[in-house]
């Protein structure tokens, strides 16, 4: 069965939108095999992001991202990776859509509340990184 990641990010922990974001996913009908909260280490955010390294606000996500506790988990279920993907809505909140996850909570491209795995590799290689 395909899996993905999901973290809820410092600021959805700081919010307290937690249950509130679980509850999508349960009520989608996504099966929650794994679960922990922990704030991150500086080095895991640089290999997370590893992609964005060159641009102007690296420096910004790593505070963000270290900022307090985030909670990360694997979801199960067929297709998970793209559900998953439409229910968290666009980077920038700004132009997420009402319903989606960021459309909801949040209202800008930083502090958009929760990261999930938006392929089928990233997600192997996120599940390795957190989960191992
Ligand atoms: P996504 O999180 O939707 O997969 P990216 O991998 O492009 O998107 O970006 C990772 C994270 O970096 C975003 O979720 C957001 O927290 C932050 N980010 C992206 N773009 C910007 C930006 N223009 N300014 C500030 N932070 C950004």
């Amino acid at each position: 069965m395909e899996q993905t990641v999901v973290i809820i990010k410092p600021d959805g922990v700081k919010r307290k939108l937690v249950g509130k974001v679980i509850q999508r996913f349960e009520e989608r009908g996504l099966i929650i095999k794994e679960m922990f909260q922990q704030t991150l280490e500086e080095s895991l955010v640089k290999a997370h992001y590893a992609h964005l390294k060159d641009k102007p606000f690296f420096n910004e996500i790593l505070e963000y991202m270290t900022s307090g506790p985030v909670i990360v988990m694997i979801l199960e279920q067929e297709n998970v990776i793209q559900i998953v993907r439409k229910m968290i809505g666009t980077t920038n909140a700004l132009e997420a859509s009402p319903g989606t996850i960021r459309g909801d909570f949040a209202l800008n491209a930083s502090e958009n509340i929760i990261h999930a795995s938006d392929s089928l590799e990233s997600a192997e290689m996120e599940i390795r990184r957190f989960f191992s």
